[in-house]
């Protein structure tokens, strides 16, 4: 019998990547968002337990120290933000099957470090990444300018990823999303992944 897939989404700030899952957990049943840990300080509308385990910096270092995170990553500002293992046991548990939303280096230690993990990375073009974070105003005009900075680097890095889909039509784009996760849930149940 084979593992089940972990689904890891990546891509560059403003690429997509929640909108894109959300249109996921509509179109397919039986999957479960991972839920983060980070020291950033809660949006408004946010929720600790929800899109986030908002943690102090004392309180990610303890949980650092005890091993429970997968992988974890200092990210723009030197926020840091992890993904506990208690979150994907916790969803393999349930028997669903896990998605993670992570930045690109986390997304590549999980590919290395998780059997039958199968990475997505988003993309969009340059001006509408920056239009997108500037729409969203959730961060200050220095941190979108820091992000920008960090997408046109990220963006050459795709090739890293098992999965390309580009976010230029939100529709096309969930499809494709929806599609890849369902044909690899299928291609677990019937071969073993190289
Ligand atoms: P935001 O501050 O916009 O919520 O997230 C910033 C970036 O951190 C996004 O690219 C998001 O995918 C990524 N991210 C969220 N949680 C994690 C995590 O647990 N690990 C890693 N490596 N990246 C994460």
């Amino acid at each position: 019998m084979s593992a089940r897939p972990v689904f890891v989404v990546t891509g560059p700030s403003g690429a997509g990547k929640g909108t894109l899952i959300k249109g996921l957990l509509e179109r397919v049943a039986g999957i479960e968002v991972a839920i983060s840990a980070t020291t950033r300080s809660q949006r408004p509308g946010e929720v600790h337990g929800r899109e986030y385990w908002f943690l102090s910096d004392d309180e990610f270092t303890r949980r650092v120290d005890g091993g429970e995170f997968l992988e974890w990553v200092s990210y723009v500002s030197g926020r840091r933000y992890g993904t506990l293992r208690s979150e994907i046991e916790r969803i393999a548990d349930d028997g669903k099957v896990c998605v993670l939303e992570l930045e690109l280096d986390g997304a590549l230690v999980v590919q290395g470090e998780v059997p039958g993990s199968v990475t997505i990375f988003i993309a969009a073009d340059v001006p509408e990444l920056e239009r997108r974070l500037r729409d969203r105003a959730t961060e200050s005009t220095g941190e979108i300018g820091e992000r920008i900075e960090l997408a046109r680097t990220q963006l050459e890095q795709a090739h890293l990823f098992r999965y390309m889909v580009r976010n230029d039509d939100l529709e096309r784009a969930t499809a494709a999303l929806a599609a890849i996760v369902e044909c690899e849930i299928a291609l677990a149940g019937t071969m073993s992944r190289p």
